[in-house]
This record gives C-alpha cells, structure tokens and sequence, in this order.
C-alpha cells in the first residue's frame, strides 16, 4: 500500500528562461477551478481504494510554484487530503516554495496545517545569475524566506542550488555554495543546468549571446562540491542531493527506492500496484474533464518485471547506497556481476565506479555520468 503521496501545484508567478517544466503563469480564477479539479480528481482516483489507505508517511507539494497559492486554497486542500488520509507521527509534510513568495504569513500558514519541511529554489546567489535565469526573486529574499520558514516553526530547510550556469567560474560556484551553506540548511539539491525543450535560455545560448561550461569543467566543479559539502557535514546521498545526517528526503526516497506513491495534480505521475498513471500535462482538460466528474486524460504503463528490473538499476545507481547485487539477481535473474564483469571490472579501473560488499556504488566522477554507466550496465533487451 502507498504511504505517499505526491500534489502538483502547476502555477508560477514567472516563468524562467530555463524551465521546461509542465507549469502556467498564475492567475486567481484559473487557481479557484484547479484546486475544484483538484480535489474532485482525489475522489474520483480514491474512491477505488478499498477502504482508507494506510497512513501517509510523506507528502508533497511540488511544482510550479505551490506558495502561489492562497490561504483559501490551501485550507481547501489540507481539508480534503485530512479526508482521505491519515499521517504517521513523524510523516515529512514537504512544500516547495520560491523565496519571494514565502512570506512570513505563508509560511505560518503552512506550519499551522502540518507543513513540517519547506524546500527553497534559491538556484544561485548571485544578482546577475538570477536575472539570467529569469528568478523572480532577488538574493536578499533567499536569507529572508529561510528566517521566516524557521520563524513559523519550519525547522527542517532544503535549497536547490543550480550549477553549470553561464559564465560559471570555479570562484562563483564557490561563492555560491558558501552562501547557501552560511544559511546551514538541512539538505541541499544541487543540480547541473540542462537546457531541455523550447526554452529562451537554450536559444540564447544557441545565438552565442551567453556561453556555457563545457563538460570537462562542469564535471570538475561537480566532484569539488561533493567535498566542499562533505566537509561541511552534507552527505551525499543521491546524484544531486545532500543532507545533514537524518535530513535525507524520505518522499524522494520512495521514489527512487521505487516504492508505490499516489500522485494529483495536471503533471501528476502515481505508481500503483504495478502500475505507472500519467496525467496529460495540460491544466485545461484537466479542469475542463474534472468539473464534469470525469478523470483528466492520462496514460497507464504496466510495469513489467523488465522494466521493474531497468528502473532498478538507473535508480539504484543514483542513490549512494548504490545497487545491491543479490537483490537484483534474486528479483529478476539477472546476474550484473557475470553479465556486465568486464565492464564493471573497466569502470572501476577508470574510477567510476566501486564494488564491495554486495554492492555497485558510482563513485562522484561516475555520478557525473550515471545515466550513460547504468544504461551500460541493463540487459541486452533495452
Ligand atoms: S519557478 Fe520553478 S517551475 Fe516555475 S518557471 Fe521557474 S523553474 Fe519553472
């Protein structure tokens, strides 16, 4: 049985020069029919549950931008989610916020009805990094928003810092993880810019107006955050993720850990009992299909056992407690330490890689370049 449960919030006050997220700009009236689509899509998906499910241990609000939302609105949701689901004691209640839209009433709000972790995109500290990356919100407002999260009762921060940014040097990395780490966060998400879809950054780059790093660097400055951070006490847990001991994101865990997750909202994806539930990412149908008591449209892949077993290795490899090799051949059959020996026996002669104990862990170089290691390592039917 699923103990979490993912909500996406699909509003932004702006849109950034990076974002290929499925996400619109935010107005109040369209806020009013999503959050009734919303909530008619909980029970409509819940009411298949036999009986209630078991206590939530995590919950999130991702986005977009969720503190878009308003007092009424939230108060609407947090009724309707106490509705269907109860919380374990120490449930982890995560809301992602931008800075300058946790306000200290905000953020009080959301203490009040049992947020108990807030994630910041705060991206960079620096003015003109921000202006480039089109963030609505200024360095300032980044220092703020933590003091006011902690102010409400929130003790348990998180930032997203992004790196491999235009006309990154090595000193500006190191500005900005100094100043994210003086506002002593408990976790820390650092991820590699990627220009994906349609996005004015991409062309910018692609007109040569901006320049950005190439592999070689953006691999070293990755390597050198990982000890930059670990020296400070963030540990490694995952390719972009870091935390205090005990801090780690137990709702992303389950979804690397591949356990069953609910999921809402116009981008939502669930797993479910061996399924895999897409909502079409467009916020008008799934308006328009709900207030006419209907599902919004969606796609449903059954997780077969090959895909059971190539998700297993991509996202195993991710986490730094890495791939358990029994596990793999006892679940699916498949042997990695016979079928990919050479390989394995390559990849840990270059330093990508380490085995021991049971395990295949990728090492900080090797996590640079997961996707391409664990896509080496799956069976020959991919
Ligand atoms: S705030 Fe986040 S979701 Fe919204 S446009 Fe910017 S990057 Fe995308």
């Amino acid at each position: 049985m699923a103990a979490s449960c993912y909500i996406h919030i699909p509003f932004c006050a702006r849109i950034c020069s990076y974002c290929d997220f499925y996400r619109v700009l935010h107005d109040p009236a369209t806020e009013q029919s999503f959050v009734a689509a919303l909530l008619g899509e909980m029970a409509l998906r819940l009411s298949d549950e036999r009986g209630l499910p078991a206590p939530l241990t995590t919950l999130y609000f991702g986005g977009g931008t969720p503190t878009t939302l308003s007092e009424q609105s939230w108060r609407r949701i947090f009724a309707t989610v106490g509705n269907y689901f109860s919380f374990g004691e120490t449930a982890e209640i995560t809301v992602e916020a931008n800075p300058e839209s946790a306000t200290a009433e905000k953020l009080q709000l959301l203490h009040e009805l049992g947020v108990n972790r807030v994630s910041f995109g705060a991206q960079s500290f620096s003015t003109a990094n921000l202006e480039r990356l089109g963030r609505i919100h200024n360095v300032e407002q980044i220092a703020l928003a933590v003091q006011n999260a902690r102010q409400a009762g929130i003790a348990n921060v998180s930032l997203d810092l992004i790196y491999g940014l235009p006309d990154e040097t090595d000193s500006s990395l190191d500005l900005d993880l100094k100043a994210a780490t003086a506002l002593t966060p408990q976790h820390l998400s650092f991820y590699a810019l990627t220009l994906e879809g349609e996005v004015p950054l991409r062309h910018q780059v692609q007109r040569q107006e901006v320049s950005l790093p190439d592999d070689d660097h953006i691999a070293k400055r990755y390597v050198t955050a990982i000890n930059f951070l670990g020296d400070r006490g963030y540990q490694q847990y995952e390719i972009s993720n870091f935390a205090l001991p005990g801090h780690e994101c137990r709702h992303n865990l389950a979804y690397w850990e591949q356990r069953d997750y609910f999921a809402f909202g116009p981008a939502a994806v669930a797993t479910l009992n061996g399924k895999r539930i897409r909502n079409e990412p467009d916020l008008m149908a799934y308006i328009k299909n709900l207030s006419a008591g209907r599902l919004p449209p969606h796609e449903i892949e059954h997780l077969t056992g090959s895909k059971r077993l190539l998700e297993t290795i991509m996202l195993s490899l991710r986490l730094t407690s890495g791939l358990d090799v029994t596990l793999l051949r006892d679940s699916f059959g498949y042997d990695i330490l016979i079928k990919r020996g050479d390989l394995l026996a390559k990849l840990q002669e270059v330093g990508d890689v380490i085995v021991a104990d049971g395990f295949i862990r990728l090492t900080g170089r090797g996590m640079f370049r997961s996707d391409l290691i664990a896509s080496s390592l799956c069976p020959d039917f991919v």
